[in-house]
């Protein structure tokens, strides 16, 4: 469990409580092809298609790929937020 005084956290649970999250390498919201890079929901931590020291390719994501969270976020704060993961089957 986490101090609800985390810095990381601002509201989230607003949109992300109990939402269902999907373990995938990072890929661009196919909305919008403009972006390239995405950031932690929570940390900040970027994400991206491309290779930059520091930089995430995989996590967590909300099922339409709007939201994304790293993996350390993840555990940190899972038992808060409920989440559920969803593992494709193949
Ligand atoms: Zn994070």
């Amino acid at each position: 469990m986490t101090e609800k005084s985390d810095w990381r956290l601002r509201n989230q649970e607003k949109y992300l409580k109990g939402v269902t999250l999907v373990l995938r390498v990072y890929r661009q919201y196919a909305k919008n092809p403009k972006w390239d890079h995405d950031h932690c929901a929570f940390c900040w931590a970027e994400f991206s298609t491309h290779d930059s020291p520091g930089v995430l390719h995989a996590g967590y994501a909300t099922a339409d790929d709007y939201h994304w969270i790293c993996p350390t976020c993840f555990e940190d704060f899972k038992a808060d937020f409920d989440w559920a993961v969803w593992e494709p089957s193949t």
